[in-house]
């Protein structure tokens, strides 16, 4: 299986972020987010977060102005 997460597994991410839960879309593990460094000479690296499960390992990088967009609710 992948390590990374899927389009839609990255969709339920931002929405369960947006919503203050920090579970795993494909194992309900524990989510483990990490701010990217920010580099000044690229800026599109600045506001973007590393996501890690802990329970199954898969990872993405996602956007944090999406999860902070992202609408409440189920
Ligand atoms: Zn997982």
């Amino acid at each position: 299986m992948s390590l990374h997460f899927s389009t839609d597994e990255r969709r339920a991410l931002e929405h369960g972020l947006a919503a203050g839960r920090n579970d795993c879309p494909r194992c309900g593990g524990n989510i483990d987010r990490q701010t990217v460094p920010q580099r000044s000479d690229v800026a599109y690296v600045r506001d973007r977060i590393t996501v890690t499960c802990i329970g199954c390992g898969a990872t993405t990088v996602l956007d944090r102005r999406r999860i902070e967009r992202a609408p409440e609710g189920p």
